[in-house]
């Protein structure tokens, strides 16, 4: 795998005019995430692949770019995400027996728009110490007077809290959600900042008893000696919704509208479905991969079972635009 920085991608594209078929991913997911799959597809198949990662922007580079786009596939987190690709009309729908028969159909685009790789809960992270088994009961309760002063969380517009937000609406109406966002505000220790792993670094150092973040980065925290106290200082709780389960999301992949590498960029898709891939993410990334038959790793099956969320994200996805009218409105990170 040849890694390209975006500033650099246009001149790298022209220089090296392909004298064989390079794929080329845009991906919003960290590099040190996705290479040990590319690489392990190109040992594979012999097919290079080119990694550009952006920060930003990616809508808008690829309708710059138009029909000369160099991207064939494009890799990020977040299910509303996802569905603005398709929304901007940057994506392709493809058709694949392999791609439909390993990603359950809960997990994919009906139109074959996008597809999701691996997926990951927002749960709660509870202080070892300060926090009882039983007490972390549902994501609604969040909101209760109990937790007051001792709940951090990262900034309510970012994509993750969105995504939360609106599973919220799914579950109770615009009203419903900007009272609980209200209550969850008003037991906030600290106002929203930093990213999930800061969050526990908070409840390492005593200014909160509970947050909210992604299942992986127990796995990163774990990883990096930094961290490690950090993350052994808390437990992972499933919250649920009252009348659902844990809220999932996704990391995902889509064919570009204008993919150069058409056949090559949907054989990587549809391996990057395959047991071997999805093994590598469980592996590697601490996710949970989305193939029936294939599991977790030792680590996140060691933090216990929970019953996905049973709202559609297609249906969240196309929430995000009230969730973040909504964390506007209660002023969250404010
Ligand atoms: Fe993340």
């Amino acid at each position: 795998m040849k890694f390209i920085s975006a500033l650099a991608v246009s001149a790298a594209t022209l220089a090296s005019a392909p004298a064989f078929a390079d794929i080329t991913v845009y991906s919003y997911r960290q590099p040190e995430l996705v290479s040990p799959l590319l690489d392990a597809f190109s040992k594979e198949t012999g097919i290079e692949t080119n990694l550009v990662f952006l920060n930003k922007g990616m809508i808008e580079k690829l309708q710059a770019e138009g029909d000369r786009s160099p991207a064939d596939l494009v890799m990020t987190v977040d299910i509303s995400r996802l569905q603005a690709l398709v929304d901007a009309g940057v994506t392709q729908p493809v058709v694949s027996e392999t791609l439909n028969a390993n990603i359950p159909a809960e997990f994919r685009n009906a139109d074959g728009q996008w597809f999701g790789l691996t997926s990951r809960a927002r749960i709660v992270y509870a202080s070892k110490d300060r926090v009882k088994d039983g007490d972390v009961t549902t994501y609604e309760d969040l909101a209760s007077d109990k937790w007051k002063g001792r709940i951090c969380i990262r900034s309510g517009t970012n994509a993750y809290n969105l995504a939360l937000a609106s599973a919220m609406i799914a579950h109770h109406g615009e009203e419903g959600a900007k009272t609980w966002l209200e209550g969850l505000k008003s037991n906030l220790a600290r106002k929203p900042s930093g990213n999930d792993r800061s969050q526990v670094k908070a409840i390492h150092a005593g200014e909160c008893d509970i947050s909210l973040g992604n299942t992986y980065y127990m796995k990163q925290m774990l990883e990096d000696p930094d961290q490690v106290a950090w993350a052994d200082s808390v437990r992972i709780v499933f919250p649920v919704f009252e009348e659902g389960g844990t809220h999932v999301n996704l990391s995902g992949v889509a064919l570009t509208k204008a993919a150069p590498n058409k056949e090559q960029a949907i054989q990587l898709m549809e391996w990057l479905s395959s047991e071997e891939a999805q093994e590598i993410y469980a592996q590697v990334n601490g996710e949970y991969p989305l193939k029936e038959g294939t599991e977790a790793s030792d680590l996140v099956k060691g933090w216990g079972t929970f019953t996905p969320d049973n709202k559609p994200l297609g249906e969240i996805a196309k929430l995000r635009p009230a969730s973040l009218k909504l964390m506007e409105s209660v002023d969250f990170d404010g």
